[in-house]
């Protein structure tokens, strides 16, 4: 009876609970559904989608056509959604990471993610955008 008892429980403690498992999910809402063609080269896609935020290739802040670099307007997890649906601007290298560029700027970073959320949801609605951004 007991040598039955500790074998059982020899078996269990093995402490197979996985909560590292839980954890690992890279969050992907699947943003890329219906969109796989984007999946090419280097895994990350290119400019899929023009920006919502301005037409010509220049410098969101400053007018400027020179030095350009693609600012995500929602940086980590969602820049690949951002870059996808349009979110994202072009921004001089000063006016991006520069002293006063808008990663050194929370107030400017907000202001950008503000004004964009205002145009996609007045192109997507807000069932859209929490669908693609998650909040
Ligand atoms: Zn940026």
């Amino acid at each position: 009876m007991l040598s039955t008892y500790s074998s059982l429980k020899r078996r269990t403690p093995l402490k197979t609970k996985t909560p590292l498992k839980a954890k690992t999910p890279l969050k992907r809402k699947t943003p890329l559904a219906g969109k796989s063609a984007l999946k090419r080269g280097k895994g990350y896609a290119k400019p899929s989608a023009p920006s919502i935020m301005q037409e010509e290739k220049r410098c969101y802040l400053t007018g400027k056509t020179e030095n350009l670099v693609k600012h995500h307007i929602y940086p980590g997890a969602r820049r690949k959604a951002s870059d996808e649906w349009g979110c994202w601007v072009w921004l001089t290298a000063a006016a991006h990471t520069g002293a006063a560029g808008v990663h050194s700027s929370a107030e400017r970073m907000r202001e950008l993610q503000a004004e964009c959320y205002r145009r996609f949801v007045a192109l997507y609605g807000v069932d859209k955008f929490v669908e693609v951004f998650g909040h």
